[in-house]
């Protein structure tokens, strides 16, 4: 970073790249390009070889996605970090990397549903089996890990139950065993840093605040370079045993001249070589203008969220609000432990009024989109019962907490009045 700071608000706007050496040009540039010239055929062989890292083709890397990966980094304290074409691809690439035919991870039941499908299907049909385990008790991570365990996969902050995950509770357990933490850290950039309570690594659907601006899909795995992948080289096979689709390169030796990179560097010369989910340059440089003001939009949605959450939780149409900031006991302790400055812009609520009043009340909504996204600068709404819960039959539905009055907002950077006028009129509605 040309200018050396710590701070999230400087490392969004500083980390990686000053100017154009030949331009001056300050805002990164989008380098539009499939491939680069080698500057002769020693340069080259020493791309392919690994002994020096640089532009080889995009699928592989690019310049402006090089600015977006060192920037996540710098902002989660990691050694590294590879951008994909979509959060999907960062989780299936994030487990893929280390569990083969036969393994198996343990991940939370507490999931974005697409991370669920990919689990509890895709995933299986591939010959790993995920086994989804209670979040709310991290012992049950232990009980549920066997010698073929590779890994284990939470969200910080999952929707819509909106309780936080024990990091450095189920991180421990798995660091005494060689079993990495995987989180999902989507739903509180900024506001979480996973790698700080002993999380290996971190991925991101940068679709959402990260972006921000419900303009550009994409993925991030953030590698914490704190995890000793050669200690446990039984329970590790995939980073210790000769990979023969890289002339036999051994990872965590092969890494060691350039850091302890070995789990992300595994994810961009073979996942990412062979499965190409790269992000195009345009996509990465929308991502780099969302980053920038990071810090600041998550300030606000914080405060929108929580200003909302303490006006519905006074409304007698509503017998429900979740929210970290109405939260209590233990679930409340783990909010206070993990998120800093502010709750997150997730908030459900429960409508007395069931199914009917929740599909009025979306209906009426007038300020809000209706879409199936979080995380955008604009305020979102949906009725999960009706819509990305609606293959789920009602008893399975409850299970992963919603009602069928549950409604789920993303609460986005209007002035909180208009919010608020927007939700009165919407309740009086139904
Ligand atoms: N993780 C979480 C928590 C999400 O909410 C989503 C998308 O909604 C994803 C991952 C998947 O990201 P993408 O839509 O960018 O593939």
């Amino acid at each position: 970073m040309a200018v050396e700071s710590k701070r999230p608000e400087t490392i969004v706007l500083h980390a990686g790249w000053r100017a154009d050496p030949v331009t001056g040009a300050v805002a990164p540039p989008i380098y539009q390009t499939t491939s680069y010239q080698f500057r002769d055929t020693e340069h080259a062989a020493n791309l392919f070889a690994l002994k020096e890292l640089g532009n080889i083709y995009t699928r592989l890397g690019n310049p402006t996605t090089d600015i977006l990966e060192q920037r996540l980094a710098a902002l989660e304290g990691a050694a590294a970090a590879l951008c994909v074409s979509s959060g999907q691809a960062a989780s299936a690439f994030a487990l893929q990397n280390l569990a083969r035919v036969g393994d198996n991870v343990v991940s939370s039941t507490d999931l974005y549903g697409g991370t669920w499908n990919l689990f509890a299907n895709t995933l299986k049909d591939q010959g790993i089996e995920v086994r989804f385990v209670d979040p709310s008790d991290p012992a049950n991570f232990r009980r549920a890990t066997d010698f073929r365990t590779r890994a284990y996969f939470a969200e910080t902050l999952p929707n819509p139950k909106l309780a936080v995950f024990p990091i450095a509770e189920v991180a421990a357990i798995g660091r005494e065993i060689g079993v990495p933490l995987i989180m999902d850290n989507t739903a509180a950039p900024i506001l979480a840093r996973p790698l700080d309570h002993g999380a290996a690594v971190v991925v991101y659907s940068t679709t959402k605040f990260i972006g921000g601006h419900g303009a550009a899909i994409g993925g991030a795995i953030v590698d914490g370079g704190n995890f000793d992948w050669e200690r446990f080289s039984e329970r590790q096979p995939a980073l210790n045993t000769p990979d023969p689709s890289y002339h036999g390169a051994i990872w965590t030796q092969a890494v060691k001249p350039i850091g302890p990179v070995a789990y992300v560097i595994k994810i961009r010369t073979t996942l990412l070589r062979d499965l190409g989910s790269a992000p195009s340059p345009f996509n990465s440089f929308l991502t780099l203008q969302g980053l920038e003001t990071l810090p600041l939009r998550m300030e606000r949605h914080c405060q929108n969220a929580t200003a909302v959450a303490n006006w519905l939780a006074k409304r007698p149409e509503i017998v429900k609000v979740i929210h970290p900031s109405q939260q209590s006991g233990e679930t409340r302790a783990r909010a206070e432990k993990y998120l800093k400055g502010g709750y997150g812009a997730l908030l459900g609520f429960e409508l007395a009024g069931g199914a009917a009043a929740g599909k009025k009340f979306i209906d009426a909504l007038k300020l809000f989109y209706h879409v199936a996204n979080i995380g955008d600068a604009r305020s979102l709404a949906i009725h999960p019962a009706s819509t990305t819960h609606s293959q789920l039959a009602e008893e399975a539905q409850r299970a992963t907490g919603v009602s069928p009055g549950y409604v789920r907002l993303s609460v986005g950077l209007e002035h909180i009045d208009d919010i608020l006028a927007d939700l009165d009129q919407a309740l009086k509605a139904i």
